[in-house]
């Protein structure tokens, strides 16, 4: 199932060139009052509310997705999580770039470990990247990222995919200089998540998916997440080691090789074998 937020919140189920609005089915949802839940509750609902979606979906009205305004898959993420260079060769060019390290050491993942992005930072692709810092230079990153399912804490690499509520584009939007990655990271829509949600079990191998990003039609960044240092099991295992995962905390996996700068009124083009692609515009702030 591929599960999209559009619009002003509401829940539609992709289908071809289509949308089901099942908006109905989050009036299952629980009512909370303050304080509220740590985690996404639609994302820790999802396996119960999936069969009344699929109901809502048969019988919904196609909307055209093109005509669509596209919000993050998840809204209400308690945590996003993401892999500092975790493909080989984004560390070699890292390395081998001023421009990108500012003479920092740049120390492979299994000890630069992970850091996290505000979660104010998130938006959907049909919102846009809002540039701040101008005068400096802003890179985007594409990733495979991972929407957490079911609380996990000490999880192992073998049971680590049991913990997985679906799939998505990440762009990992970065302000390049000295300052700590969160805070280089994680200003207002650098964290797009899109186009939609896709459960696992349309997913056969995180670990074997093209990944591909382009600027205004040029391609930038072309991979395959066969080439990710720590793949999805790994970094499950190494986050849940450290802190509980919670349903719709975020892992970003990390960008391959080929990150360069945009620039307000750039179009990003970012595609994931098995997941589908989105457009992204770039403004000013
Ligand atoms: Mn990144």
């Amino acid at each position: 199932m591929r599960l999209c937020r559009f619009g002003a919140g509401r829940l539609g189920v992709v289908d071809g060139d289509s949308v089901r609005d099942v908006t109905a089915a989050l009036d299952a949802l629980p009512c909370y009052r303050y304080p509220l839940p740590c985690a996404d509750v639609f994302i820790a609902h999802l396996e119960a509310l999936a069969p009344r979606i699929r109901v809502l979906a048969a019988s919904a009205p196609a909307l055209p997705l093109a005509g669509l305004t596209l919000l993050s898959p998840v809204a209400n993420p308690g945590k996003l999580i993401a892999a500092p260079v975790n493909y080989q060769k984004h560390l070699d060019e890292v390395r081998a770039d001023p421009n990108l390290h500012h003479q920092a050491p740049i120390p492979v993942i299994q000890r630069a470990g992970l850091f996290l992005k505000a979660t104010s930072s998130l938006a959907g692709p049909g919102e846009g990247i809002a540039l701040r810092k101008l005068d400096r230079r802003n890179d985007h990153e594409v990733e495979l990222a991972c929407v957490i399912g079911r609380r996990a804490s000490h999880v192992s690499r073998d049971r680590a995919l049991e913990h997985v509520a679906g799939y998505t584009i990440g762009l990992d939007i970065t302000i390049r200089g000295p300052e700590e990655r969160s805070l280089r990271k994680s200003p207002d829509t650098y964290s797009i998540l899109g186009p939609w949600l896709v459960t696992p079990d349309e997913i056969d191998d995180p670990g074997q998916l093209g990944i591909r990003l382009s600027v205004n039609g040029s391609l930038r960044q072309s991979s395959n997440t066969s080439d990710l240092l720590l793949g999805i099991p790994e970094l499950i295992e190494y986050a849940s080691s450290f802190y509980t995962l919670a349903p719709g905390d975020v892992i970003f996996s990390g960008t391959p090789e080929g990150v360069g700068p945009i620039r307000p009124g750039d179009v990003i083009t970012a595609a994931i074998d098995g997941i589908g692609a989105m457009e992204v515009r770039v403004r000013a702030a």
